[in-house]
């Protein structure tokens, strides 16, 4: 009867195919018989097994067991690495798009990092859940139903790397999780969600982003050390101390400033001084809206910041900032105008 409703509602996606790679986080987690604590466990396979209707949607799966991590312990290799097998799969051409299972807490940089190297046209979909499989209502089935279909379908083709959770489809470029507990963590701000997935299809509202991508081998020479780029977060009264602790320790750096792009006066002449031997990232810590670039005139002004030579991150969050600035320096790209070309490329809503 279940199978029925779902079989009438949900749009045939017979003869279509999508790879699913886990990786863990909360969705895989089983609860300790004893203590009740949680850590992640469930296959790939397992998971797929608690998904009531997915049989029916007729898409072919390859399933893969990548990692069984929680998020937070997921590295940049892991990504790398995922980035190599989801190549392998699309250039056998058996699927028509991606499926990654993985925690919620860093999934607005893993997908936003795979989208920086994700060239083809098939969609990279990410989903994962907010409450595990011992809570009542565990969205983790729910969402990776959703997927599949996204992946699957024709609907996301070049949209690149999406975030589906909560049915809503949200690009890597925007998304952000926005509440550490809510089932409707993940949105969009400024733009919204790309589109909602009903009835079986995704429904786009907006036009698909623009995508810029720095794929492999798109720069100079890889650089064989471990780049570093740091982050530093502007905070009422900040006096300059940890910036001065920065210096000489790292390849790059992020800042964080307040409001539109500003910081204390103080620390116009440490940023100056940065700015002059490493790439220095303009952004705001609010996580909503652009930083400006012509309109306050003062000392600590984005104006003033920009003139010292830091690059203007536009409306990326300063954790994507951070991964843009990371990928250009690992593949060799250090030029000053180089990298604000690209971040005017990516950092701009308009594209
Ligand atoms: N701590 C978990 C993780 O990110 C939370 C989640 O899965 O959403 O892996």
């Amino acid at each position: 009867m279940f199978r029925a409703t779902a079989e009438r509602n949900a749009m045939s996606l017979t003869g279509r195919s999508a790879a699913v790679f886990a990786l863990g986080g909360t969705i895989a987690t089983t609860a300790d018989p004893r203590t009740g604590e949680l850590s992640p466990a469930l296959s790939a396979e397992q998971l797929l097994g608690s998904v009531s209707g997915l049989d029916a949607l007729g898409v072919e799966l390859r399933v893969h067991d990548f990692r069984r991590l929680p998020s937070a312990s997921l590295s940049l290799a892991d990504l790398d690495a995922l980035h190599a097998a989801i190549r392998a799969e699309l250039d056998s051409g058996r699927v028509d798009g991606v499926v990654v299972v993985q925690g919620t807490d860093t999934m607005e940089e893993t997908a936003f990092y795979l989208d920086l190297l994700h060239q083809g046209e098939e969609p990279i979909v990410f989903t994962g859940a907010m409450r595990d499989a011992t809570k009542a209502g565990p969205d983790g089935p729910a969402n990776l139903y959703a997927a599949v279909i996204a992946a699957a379908g024709p609907w996301l083709r070049g949209a690149g790397c999406v975030v589906v959770l909560g049915d809503e489809v949200h690009a890597a470029r925007t998304v952000q999780k926005g509440h550490t507990t809510s089932p409707a963590a993940f949105t969009s701000p400024g733009s919204g969600p790309l589109g909602l997935v009903v009835e079986g299809r995704v429904r786009l509202h907006q036009q698909l982003p623009h995508r810029t991508t720095v794929p492999p081998g798109a720069g100079g020479t890889a650089d064989p050390r471990p780049v570093r780029v740091a982050l530093h977060t502007v905070a009422f009264g900040d006096d300059g101390t940890q910036l001065d602790l920065l210096d000489g320790q790292c390849d790059g750096l992020v800042v964080a400033a307040i409001g539109a792009g500003h910081v204390p006066e103080g620390l116009v002449p440490r940023l100056h001084r940065l700015a002059d031997r490493i790439p220095v990232v303009l952004t705001s810590r609010i996580g909503n809206g652009p930083v400006l670039t012509r309109t306050y005139h003062y000392p600590g002004s984005e104006q003033d910041l920009l003139a010292a030579g830091l690059i203007a991150g536009g409306d990326l969050s300063l954790y994507k900032a951070r991964l843009l600035l990371h990928r250009l320096l690992s593949i060799g790209c250090h030029d000053r105008t180089r990298i604000a070309q690209a971040f005017d490329a990516i950092g701009r809503r308009d594209g």
